[in-house]
């Protein structure tokens, strides 16, 4: 309602780089839509990582403006520059084809609410609607006591998350690959530490896609 109404009043401007009269313009698409590249994490989550490309220019301030701006909007050019990346990864045989289950990375529950809604869902949701193929489940959570990871160091954020993201039970069936997405890759603590208690929890993830690295 509020979103609406202020619609109505602030002129719309691309999420990439502010040029007016357009939510997304088509020189930041074409930035967004890179090949994905492999990464490697300080923290090696043990499945291959890979990303759009380093977090700045259009591709970082559509992801900070999709988190902390209320651009909900924009869930759907990062959701169309995922789903072109997993049929780019397919097309490389990196990617299984047919079905897979897509499980976005575990937001702190209170910062998620306090931006109503967690954008890397919301992104994944719009990647499976261009993708008939994906399936998003959002089965991890993060666990009370989980402090915000800007600042930290790897060893520090590996202790933050330790034992603290967790599977919520659900009926998701075990037999399809899973593919892990987030928007930023820092230090790969969180994909390691979501990928190992997915494979706990008898999902058997195969890799790890984000929009942009660190
Ligand atoms: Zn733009």
């Amino acid at each position: 309602m509020l979103s609406a109404l202020l619609d109505l009043v602030l002129p719309v401007v691309c999420g990439g780089c502010a040029m007016p009269g357009v939510a997304w313009c088509r020189s930041c698409a074409g930035e967004l839509n890179d090949a994905p590249a492999p990464a490697r994490p300080r923290v090696d989550p043990g499945v291959p990582v890979w990303t759009l490309g380093p977090y700045r220019g259009a591709r970082r301030n559509a992801v900070v403006a999709a988190k902390e701006r209320g651009r909900r909007d924009l869930a759907e050019p990062l959701g169309l520059a995922l789903a072109v990346a997993v049929a780019r990864l397919r097309r490389w045989g990196e990617c299984p084809a047919g079905p897979l289950i897509v499980v976005p990375a575990p937001t702190r529950a209170r910062a998620a609410r306090a931006r109503g809604g967690d954008p890397v869902t919301r992104m994944a949701c719009a990647a499976a609607r261009h993708d008939r193929s994906l399936h998003v489940h959002p089965v991890l959570v993060t666990a009370r006591g989980v402090r915000d990871s800007v600042g930290l160091s790897a060893a520090e954020r590996r202790r933050n998350l330790a034992g603290r993201i967790v599977v919520r039970p659900c009926p998701v069936p075990r037999a399809l690959p899973v593919l892990l997405v987030d928007d930023i890759l820092t230090t790969g603590a969180t994909a390691a530490e979501s990928v190992r208690v997915l494979r706990s929890a008898g999902f058997a993830t195969f890799g790890t896609v984000a929009i942009a690295h660190a």
